[in-house]
């Protein structure tokens, strides 16, 4: 019988990943809490949460006795010409606490589609009020929103994006906004909307930009009448410490995107909150004015219901109590760690920490970063570092115990580098 590794390499294609070089994937049998089990029974601290997706840990016992009792009940249901009470609950209680005049929710199902719904939406916001001017779009330099061609349009042009260059439409780019820095000043008349992760660029090397600066730059958006765009897919339910990254800043967006801990990482599910004057310019009696976009598994119940699930989980005194700690942590380490020699710059928000190792290299590609991964995966850690960026992002059910070992052994790289 072909080993499950066998049978991988000869059907799966597996993502981000150079195939022919490609290491042996690790076969995973099951999740708990903090820990991914493979088929020998070894224990790997997910100290990324798999991709900043699993806040509540794996398997969670609770979200998955919501998703069983949904799946029992309603498994999935066109979104069009129909409605139900998983998606209907999550909207209004989105609604409740998301930061911002919302009034609307759209479901997808990722972070890229819930980032090119937004995009839509602000453009033809300004394409059913008949002005045809304000067609561009504002982004940050070394932004990331995804994966398709709208989202990677938006992106930071990188290795990612270099087959498809000439496929991708033009966007205007500038700094993320820093303190003393003079802020962005463009054609704001042709300006259609300003889209952000906001404090944090995840994948541009976790940088965290400065709170004051992103608020005059929203102050200037909507002074010009720009729509402000919020990616919170990576920045959203805690994880910088807030509920969501814009409570850093006074000034709100207008349109907010949200994937990844929406469901506590178990299902796929995107979300694209508008406020009412977005849905305005689409309640119309003219059909031309209708956002024409829809997945076939839009709101999927069990997915929605994963969605409640986890928010009730987050919005428990527990779990805030739980990111106030891990940010305690990370917050004592990176005294210990300051002035590191190895240490070029240590970046901390919240449930985030991240330390720039001093090798004068970032390049996505370089052989350090092939090191550090598979120096963790030796010791039963995943961290996946970015070039020569290590960052912990773990689930919030992580114990003081399991974060001292990945400090520990990060304490271990360090001397071996
Ligand atoms: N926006 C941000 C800020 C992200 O970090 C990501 C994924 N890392 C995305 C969008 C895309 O989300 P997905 O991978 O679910 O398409």
């Amino acid at each position: 019988m072909a080993t499950l590794i066998e049978r991988d390499k000869k059907a799966v294609w597996h993502p981000y990943t150079p195939q022919k070089s490609m290491p042996e994937p690790i076969p995973v049998v099951k999740g708990d809490g903090t820990y991914i089990i493979d088929e020998n029974g070894k224990a790997y601290i997910d100290a990324i949460s798999s991709w900043w997706v699993t806040i509540h840990g794996h398997a969670n016992p609770y979200i998955a006795e919501k998703i069983y009792e949904q799946a029992k009940t309603l498994e999935q249901v066109i979104f069009a010409g129909f409605t139900h009470e998983p998606a209907v609950r999550l909207a209004e209680r989105l609604l409740e606490i998301l930061p911002g005049d919302f009034a609307r929710i759209f479901y997808s199902d990722n972070g890229s589609t819930a980032v090119e719904v937004g995009v839509k939406m602000a453009l033809q916001y300004w394409w059913n009020k008949g002005n045809g001017k304000r067609n561009k779009i504002l982004a940050l330099n070394h932004s990331y929103h995804g994966d398709t061609f709208g989202t990677m349009s938006l992106s930071n042009r990188s290795v990612f994006t270099l087959a498809f260059q000439d496929k991708l439409f033009d966007v205007i780019f500038t700094d993320a906004p820093a303190k003393d820095a003079p802020l962005y000043d463009g054609p704001w008349d042709e300006i259609a909307c300003f889209i952000y992760e906001p404090l944090l660029q995840g994948v541009g090397s976790m940088n965290i930009y400065d709170a004051s600066a992103l608020n005059k730059l929203l102050q200037q958006c909507h002074a010009h009448d720009v729509i402000c765009i919020a990616d919170e897919v990576m920045t959203g339910f805690g994880r910088t410490g807030k509920l969501f990254s814009s409570l850093y800043a006074e000034e709100k967006p207008d349109i907010i995107c949200l994937s990844k801990g929406l469901t506590g990482g178990t299902m796929p599910l995107g979300v694209t909150a508008c406020t009412n004057e977005i849905f305005d310019a689409f309640y119309s009696d003219d059909l031309h004015k209708t956002l024409y976009h829809g997945h076939s598994f839009t709101a999927n119940p069990l997915a929605c219901a994963a969605a409640n699930a986890s928010l009730d989980l987050l919005l428990d005194e527990s779990c805030t109590k739980a990111i106030a700690r891990i940010a305690q942590r990370h917050e004592a380490m990176h005294a210990q760690w300051n002035n590191h020699p190895k240490i070029k710059e240590i970046r901390r928000c919240g449930t985030i920490i991240a330390l720039e190792l001093n090798t004068g290299e970032t390049h996505y590609h370089n052989g350090l970063r092939d090191f550090i991964y598979n120096f963790f995966i030796e010791r039963k850690i995943l961290l996946r570092p970015l070039g020569n960026i290590i960052y912990i992002l773990p689930p919030y059910c992580i114990t003081d115990e399991q974060l001292d070992i990945v400090y520990q052994t990060i304490n271990e790289l360090l001397s071996n580098i």
